[in-house]
């Protein structure tokens, strides 16, 4: 027996769709009606109700006006959660979704993570039906706004060197400390604040207008300026002993809440690239040098490509883990792969879509430098990509490279 391979022995030519520079490795044939109609609703809304509003709103440092009610409206708040008003969609819907955001601001991709992945996870999964019945039906419509307080001035990375703490007086919780880098902070109605106790590290939901919580934004970002980040200061903040989440017992707790969180960063951050990519391609082809689109230029091309090929591999990892995820076989481990590469990658894209668009890639005019700035912090929020490269390094080798 011979085997053939003859050139086209396996395909069929006259049913291949058409090549789309748009989408160059036809990954929309792999997604279902219902995460396409999700994916295409959530890109509407982008285009139609976000695009025109979010660069003043960058320049301004607030999040477009209507977005926090719209996103609730839309159903987007927590939709990857079941009950309680959430939509229950798959993690591949609620990824597309955080991609057409992110491909509108990273600010805005970072609202609906830290809502709906952080602060309503958090309660979801660790919290008392108290708790969840209090809190997760308004922050999915979005008539409240929920943040994350884990990170310290003093204590990043390393998030078990924490020095908030919280004891026990007279029947009540008493909490003080610090947090800092707090996305939504200063616009938020509840706080999911990580403390020290005398058992270790646990919860608590802090509605924020306890008295002794207060807030301070951090001023002069120079990235994601379309997002609140704010300190976090606990002065003697007294609350009932059911503040606590009864199910969150030590640092594991958070750090699977940051595991949700940046599942939607690695589909978040196609978008940022895409729309770089896309503006690159746009102004390639229209603008004239030397009696040519520079599109024609061979360096220019090489740029584009570089480019394609990195957006398309990162969705198609995207789409991978997110199969992994709704299918239950995603580890943490490979989400750090996925949030370390995609994010350097779009990264790389900004960078190299700014030098297509010559000294208008460095105005508000054009989508790409805000994209760069806001990947910048992308790149260090939810774990550093030098943290997720000992993450994945411990994961390969067995050994730990932390300390
Ligand atoms: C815009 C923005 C929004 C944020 N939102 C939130 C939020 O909502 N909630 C929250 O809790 N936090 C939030 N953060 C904080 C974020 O998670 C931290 O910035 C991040 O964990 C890194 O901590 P750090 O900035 O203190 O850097 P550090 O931990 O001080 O790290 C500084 C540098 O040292 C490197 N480094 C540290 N340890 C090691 C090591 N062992 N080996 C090699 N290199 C190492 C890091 O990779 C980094 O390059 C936000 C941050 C930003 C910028």
């Amino acid at each position: 027996m011979t085997l053939t391979t003859s050139p086209g022995a396996h395909s069929d030519t006259g049913h291949r769709r058409p090549l789309n520079p748009h989408d160059f490795i036809d990954i929309e044939a792999f997604l279902s009606d219902d995460e396409r109609l999700i994916r295409d609703t959530v890109r509407q809304f982008v285009r139609r109700e976000l695009l025109d509003k979010i660069t003043d709103a960058y320049t301004a440092g607030h999040l477009p006006e209507g977005f926090r009610a719209a996103a609730g409206e839309l159903g987007l708040l927590g939709m990857h959660l079941t009950g309680y008003g959430c939509a229950g969609t798959s993690a591949v819907a609620y990824g597309l979704a955080c991609l057409e955001l992110e491909a509108g601001d990273s600010g805005l991709r970072s609202f609906v993570s830290v809502q709906g992945s952080l602060a309503m996870f958090a309660i979801w999964r660790f919290g008392s039906e108290e708790q969840k019945q209090q809190w997760l039906p308004r922050l999915a419509k979005g008539t409240a706004v929920g943040c994350f307080g884990l990170t310290e001035p003093d204590s990043g990375s390393d998030p078990g060197s924490m020095t908030t703490n919280a004891r026990i007086e007279q029947g009540r919780w008493l909490l003080n400390g610090v947090k800092m880098w707090i996305t939504n902070g200063g616009i938020a109605d509840v706080a999911v604040v990580w403390a020290k106790t005398p058992d270790g590290i646990r919860g608590f939901v802090v509605p924020c207008d306890t008295p002794g919580f207060s807030t301070r934004n951090v001023p002069s970002k120079l990235s994601l300026r379309a997002s609140t980040t704010s300190e976090l200061i606990l002065q003697d903040v007294s609350l009932p002993a059911e503040a606590v989440l009864p199910e969150a017992d030590g640092l594991r707790a958070p750090l699977a809440c940051l595991d949700e969180a940046r599942y939607g960063i690695v589909w978040g951050a196609v978008g940022a690239g895409r729309a770089a990519f896309e503006a690159g391609l746009e102004y390639a082809r229209t603008r004239v040098q030397f009696g040519r689109p520079i599109a024609g230029f061979q360096l220019t091309q090489e740029k584009l490509v570089n480019m394609a090929t990195k957006v398309n591999t990162s969705l198609l990892l995207a789409l991978h883990l997110g199969r992994l995820k709704d299918s239950g076989q995603l580890h943490p481990q490979q989400v750090s792969l996925g949030k370390r590469h995609n994010v350097s990658a779009a990264l790389e894209v900004t960078r190299e879509a700014r030098t297509i668009l010559g000294a208008n890639g460095i105005t508000s005019e054009y989508p790409v430098m805000r994209h760069m700035a806001n990947l910048e912090s992308v790149l260090t929020y939810e774990g550093t990509a030098e943290i997720h490269t000992l993450v994945v390094g411990q994961a390969l080798t067995g050994l730990s490279a932390f300390r």
